[in-house]
């Protein structure tokens, strides 16, 4: 049995006063619920307040949306996994799309990263998916299998406390969303290349990303392959993001 995950990726949205003002109407809206969780991934300068005021939520955890690999260092702007941990973190986000193509992020320091984290003992989701021109040359689940090397070498204990999110970067942030059996081709195949590193297939999740809003969000997540949801523009609002995260379940 996996536990669905609603995620909230906020990107450089909400600091500190309009993220607790988010959760003040959230909160107020959403009781606990125990046949789910929540993630918050709030921008570094963010985490401990959305950790502060989440405390009480058993069903809420907070991630970063990135972390260096070093432990500390000359690394201006970054933000390390102790520094997220003593904010509040309990995981983060890893090779996200916009990291990989803005910023230039490899498939070696995203490795690293999943790497740093799970040794602090902190939740990596893993980011993946391919981007348009890939997927009209046919190259999804090779981009995708590659991507997912930077789980290669992990122990099978580590491995199974990953979660993975399917995110096709012709999907973020454009209005245009997979269908749920176009995700649930992609989630069958990271499945079975978890499964062929030892852990037994049904044991990670994956969630999907891309242009998730209120009028998909049931038909996506009535997709068995599909365990959950990583979500940027329609987590924003309150009155969205509380109405999605409390979507019915079968
Ligand atoms: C994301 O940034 O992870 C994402 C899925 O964005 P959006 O929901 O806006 O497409």
């Amino acid at each position: 049995m996996r536990t669905p995950i609603f995620a909230a990726n906020w990107k450089m949205h909400l600091g500190p006063t309009a993220a607790r003002d988010f959760l003040r109407s959230f909160l107020a809206a959403v009781p606990e619920q125990d046949d789910r969780e929540l993630w918050f991934f709030p921008s570094a300068v963010a985490l401990e307040a959305v950790a502060r005021d989440t405390e009480a939520r058993a069903d809420v955890s907070v991630g970063a949306q990135n972390v260096h690999w070093e432990p500390k260092g000359a690394y201006t702007g970054e933000t390390s996994v102790a520094m997220a941990r003593e904010a509040g973190a309990v995981g983060a986000l890893v090779g996200h799309s916009e990291r990989r193509h803005v910023f230039g992020e490899t498939d070696e320091e995203t490795s690293r990263k999943v790497r740093t984290l799970l040794n602090a003992g902190l939740t990596p989701m893993l980011c993946v998916g391919e981007t348009i021109d890939q997927r009209e040359a046919d190259e999804t689940l090779a981009v995708v299998r590659r991507q997912l090397s930077a789980l290669g070498g992990l122990e099978v204990d580590a491995l199974t406390r990953v979660l993975v999110a399917y995110e096709p970067v012709w999907a973020i942030g454009t209005g245009r969303t997979a269908t749920p059996t176009d995700a649930a081709e992609v989630h069958r195949d990271i499945r079975a290349w978890i499964a062929g590193r030892g852990v037994p297939a049904g044991s990670v999740r994956v969630l999907y990303g891309g242009s998730v809003k209120p009028a998909n969000i049931a038909d996506l997540m009535a997709e068995p392959e599909i365990d959950g949801v990583l979500v940027g523009g329609a987590s924003l609002a309150p009155d969205a993001w509380s109405g999605m995260v409390q979507v019915a379940l079968d």
